[in-house]
């Protein structure tokens, strides 16, 4: 199996662009559950009707729901040959153990954790003055990814494919750094 790389970053960390960046650089398939899920409820699909209502909500889709669409995935021809940026997913320890199921022994080979102060997230979203970046809807949001977030983070240390990048600077200084960190990683798989 080709690299399964797992991107974790705050809203506003950068992650979207760094992405796109890796992606244009290593030829990783880009899979956003976020995005399938957006582009289901678009196309009003059965899943999408389903979604919604928990996503308006700012809840997590049910794990069963999740893990079938990334397996399905996951197991296409283009991931085959080319791996996977997974973006969005896993969000629960029970999506990290079906991942590690799905890909069977060598597992996700790293996780990148884009690491951005919440400070300097909050500044950086106040600032685009989106309509729903309002102070409380922001650090809620935050507190979530935090609450999501935390117990990945250990899943992956043990494993111990966990990386933390610093996603402070300039989009190139950041982009250099996650760059050698594939570079390390995708040398000794
Ligand atoms: P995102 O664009 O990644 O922030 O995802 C938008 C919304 O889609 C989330 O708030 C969840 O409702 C749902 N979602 C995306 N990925 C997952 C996932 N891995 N597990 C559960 N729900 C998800």
């Amino acid at each position: 199996m080709p690299p399964v790389v797992v991107i974790l970053g705050r809203q506003g960390s950068g992650k979207g662009t760094q992405a796109e960046r890796i992606n244009a650089r290593y030829g990783f398939i880009h899979v956003s559950t976020g995005d399938m899920l957006r582009a289901a409820v678009q196309a009003g699909t059965q899943l999408g009707l389903k979604a919604k209502a928990v996503m308006d909500a700012g809840n997590l889709v049910g794990d069963d729901i999740i893990i079938a669409i990334v397996a399905e995935r996951v197991g296409e021809p283009d991931i085959q040959a080319h791996g996977v940026l997974l973006d969005g997913f896993p969000r629960t320890t029970a999506q990290a153990d079906a991942l590690a199921n799905i890909l069977g022994a060598g597992g996700p080979s790293l996780a990148i954790n884009l690491e951005v102060p919440i400070e300097t997230v909050t500044e950086r979203m106040l600032a685009r003055g989106r309509g729903d970046d309002t102070a409380e809807a922001i650090a809620r949001r935050l507190e979530l990814y935090e609450a999501e977030t935390a117990p990945l983070l250990a899943w992956f240390q043990n494993k111990g494919c966990l990386r933390t990048v610093d996603g402070l600077g300039t989009e190139d200084e950041v982009f250099a750094r996650l760059a050698d960190i594939i570079d390390e990683t995708i040398t000794t798989l």
